[in-house]
């Protein structure tokens, strides 16, 4: 009842246009926001021009720790205003259809990874108080559910209140992290997924995977809702 109630109130809408639309992406949206496809790196899943073989120029130019990973689609309009008030304007039912939307796609690929738990970017104790929920955590828990697979909220905590990484250059961004995060015990799970909102440099999936490395686990892996097209 109470659900009905909140649907009349709050009619579900497309996360790009914002009009009245069941399934959370209108049709026109979802040819409009096309999912990266072929040609894309290997390793963070960035398109890529056909002469580049393998990776693309940031991973060719920088090792970092992960496996591999994947988004949806790329970090430009109108994904990254849904993405910005999905974080900052609360629209939390957002993340659910990215979630859902991060599942559908990359089911054969989360399979294939054979992954044993879902770990979500933890968000500073004092910033999650503040915004109310941690959107890397809504996200993960809709993959969780339409997966099967358990997601872990604890394993890994932030320390640090880092600074927002935006401004900051590469070398900033991983001297901004170092340190940032820890795993809060040894861990039995092989295979780690972690799950962020966005890619940028790579920086914050790579920090999380050493420290879960560390602490027992062999490979990670990521997924996130957009990826930035480098810098
Ligand atoms: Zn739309
Ligand atoms: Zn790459």
């Amino acid at each position: 009842m109470i659900k009905r109630i909140l649907e009349w109130l709050y009619p579900p809408v497309c996360v790009f246009c914002g009009k009245i639309c069941e399934q959370g992406i209108c049709a026109e949206c979802r040819k409009k926001v096309g999912i990266i496809g072929e040609p894309r790196c290997k390793k963070c899943g960035k398109p890529i021009r056909l002469e580049e073989a393998e990776l693309c120029y940031d991973c060719e130019r920088e090792e970092l720790d992960y496996e591999q990973g994947r988004s949806l689609w790329l970090h430009k309009m109108p994904v990254s205003s849904s993405i910005y008030a999905f974080k900052y304007k609360n629209r939390r039912i957002y993340g659910e259809v990215y979630g859902k939307e991060m599942a559908k796609t990359f089911e054969k690929l989360i399979r294939l990874w054979e992954i044993d738990v879902i770990v979500p970017v933890p968000l500073h104790r004092k910033k999650q108080k503040k915004r109310g929920f941690n959107q890397a955590e809504i996200l993960a828990k809709e993959i969780g559910l339409r997966t099967g697979l358990p997601v872990d909220t604890t394993l890994v905590k932030r320390k640090i209140n880092t600074v927002p990484q935006k401004e900051f250059s590469r070398r900033e961004r991983k001297k901004n992290l170092k340190n940032a995060f820890e795993v809060t015990r040894k861990i039995k799970e092989k295979n780690v997924l972690i799950i962020d909102d966005i890619y940028t440099t790579g920086s914050t999936i790579h920090s999380i995977s050493v420290l879960l490395k560390k602490s027992g686990a062999e490979k990670t892996y990521f997924l996130t809702i957009s990826i930035g097209q480098g810098l």
